[in-house]
Parts: C-alpha cells; sequence; structure tokens
C-alpha cells in the first residue's frame, strides 16, 4: 500500500494527541482531523440525538402543513401517517449527517478531554 508517495500521514509523529480527548495515540487511529475512533463514535451518538430532534421538528412542521394546508380526510390517515413517519425518519438522517458534518468542520479541541486532577462535585 505504501508505494513511497507521501501522505497526509507522514506529517505526523507515530504517536499523536487526539484533539479531542488529548489523548495520545498511535497515529493510525486517528483520522485526518486527528480524532479517535472514541471520540467519532462519541460525536455520531450526540450528532444521532441532535439528528432526531430535528426529524421530529420536522416531521411536526410536515403534520402542520398536512393539518392546515391539505386538510386530509378520515380516508387515507393511514398513508399520511406513513408520509410523516417517513419524513420524520428521512429528516432524522439530514439532520445528523448536518450536525456530524458541523461538528467536523467546527472541530472543536478537547471537548471530550477529562481534566486532570480531583473529579468535578467536590468532597461527597
Ligand atoms: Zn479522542
Amino acid at each position: 500500500m505504501n508505494d513511497g508517495t507521501p501522505t497526509w500521514r507522514d506529517r505526523y509523529p507515530d504517536e499523536v494527541t487526539c484533539v479531542r480527548c488529548l489523548e495520545v495515540l498511535d497515529q493510525m487511529l486517528l483520522d485526518r482531523l486527528l480524532w479517535c475512533d472514541d471520540c467519532r463514535r462519541r460525536a455520531r451518538e450526540r450528532a444521532a440525538w441532535a439528528g432526531w430532534l430535528g426529524g421530529l421538528a420536522f416531521g411536526t412542521g410536515i403534520v402542520a402543513y398536512i393539518w392546515l394546508v391539505i386538510e386530509p380526510t378520515d380516508l387515507v390517515i393511514g398513508g399520511w401517517v406513513g408520509t410523516v413517519v417517513a419524513a420524520i425518519w428521512i429528516g432524522q438522517k439530514v439532520a445528523r449527517e448536518i450536525v456530524y458534518g458541523v461538528m467536523r468542520v467546527r472541530n472543536a479541541r478537547a471537548v471530550d478531554a477529562v481534566p486532570p486532577g480531583p473529579a468535578l462535585g467536590g468532597p461527597a
């Protein structure tokens, strides 16, 4: 695989600090933005939550539109329910990708880092 062509990995030493959790890891475990696997997974999970909120907000908008503008009859209500479910599902996926993309672009430093020293909350 390595044919001598320089890659982005050549710019870094073997051990690199993850920009999000500040753990020093083998550079093969980090991606181009210097995020480790755990940080990518955590960011994905957070984006998934935000995605569901976005999807529900989008679905609510669709319900309002169907209710107020289209004014459906009871006859095909199952079809409208299916439409709304599909809208929430698709909205969730789109919102999740947008949120994750924003996280990647902002590339905030040390958001998953655990501060050294005494645990937060003080003495119990
Ligand atoms: Zn990390």
